[in-house]
């Protein structure tokens, strides 16, 4: 019995590619006499809006797709990730971050900065300092170094097949921001973990999490669900469906007329509208 999640963010209204992935992680799971939950990510105060939050419950119903409870809102669990921060803290693999964008951006550019778009590590050995941290607005980064060598390697296991991360797929990532009181990676696995999440469905333009996912699972003795990392709906000519493309929204093609549960009923069948395409592997 699998236990799947759609975890949309209300930051724009949902397009065909989120209804595919919905309707693939709902039948996965109801094939196997489980559940489909549904979390609305809205952590990022400064992108979601509660009027996009609505159209994911109004598009959902126009697809004939009915999750069980609970359903679960982010920006309502900060207690949990503050908890979840803790413990990592407590193991002594957190360390705050005062940089900005832009600090990074440089840092990056400099002439013996890193390469490519990994943290530079500016704030990693910065002694704990907490008067600063009271007064200076900081984010919360994951020691990646020292967490694999707590935990190990992460593994994950992906139809039937088993994965393992190399060191270099784990950056340290933000795990709690300035404004916020957790960042994606951290709010998804405490999430998944807190409503019994046994299959990650999802796209594969986020197979890049999963490693890091998966370790803090480890840190934080959290189970480890399977995943399922799907082809991502394109149009015809290759492009990606991006939020601001009116054309694919759902909201749009229920106003032309289009059946939702019929849609529904085609992408359990991988079969897609007329101008649009999977990518192939
Ligand atoms: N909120 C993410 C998105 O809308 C999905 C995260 C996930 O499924 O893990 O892309």
């Amino acid at each position: 019995m699998k236990v799947s999640r759609f975890a949309p963010s209300p930051t724009g209204r949902l397009h065909l590619g989120h209804a595919f992935s919905a309707v693939l992680g709902l039948n996965r799971a109801r094939d196997s006499g489980g559940k489909w939950l549904l979390r609305i990510e809205d952590l990022d105060q400064t992108r979601s809006r509660p009027e996009f939050t609505d159209g994911i419950y109004e598009d959902l119903r126009w697809l004939g797709l009915h999750w069980d409870e609970p359903l679960l809102v982010q920006s309502r669990r900060g207690a949990a990730y503050l908890d979840a921060l803790e413990q990592l803290r407590a193991q002594g693999l957190v360390y705050a971050c005062f940089c900005t964008r832009s600090d990074i951006a440089a840092a990056l550019q400099a002439p013996h900065g890193s390469a490519g778009t990994r943290y530079p590590g500016t704030c990693r050995d910065l002694p704990d300092n907490p008067e600063l941290r009271s007064k200076t607005a900081h984010s919360w980064r994951l020691d990646a170094s020292k967490a694999l060598a707590r935990a190990g390697l992460p593994t994950w296991s992906e139809g039937g097949e088993r994965f393992a991360a190399g060191a270099s797929d784990i950056d340290d990532v933000i795990l709690a921001r300035k404004d916020a009181p957790a960042a994606y990676h951290l709010a998804c696995v405490v999430d998944d973990a807190a409503t019994g999440v046994t299959l990650v469905a999802r796209g594969e333009d986020l197979r890049s999490s999963t490693p890091v996912q998966r370790l803090l699972q480890m840190l934080l003795h959290l189970p480890q669900p399977d995943y399922l990392h799907h082809p991502l709906v394109l149009h015809e000519d290759g492009r990606r469906l991006a939020k601001r493309d009116l054309a694919p929204t759902l909201a749009a093609m229920r106003e032309a007329g289009v059946d939702g549960r019929k849609l529904a009923a085609n992408l359990a069948e991988g079969c897609l509208p007329a101008g649009f395409r999977l990518r192939r592997a």
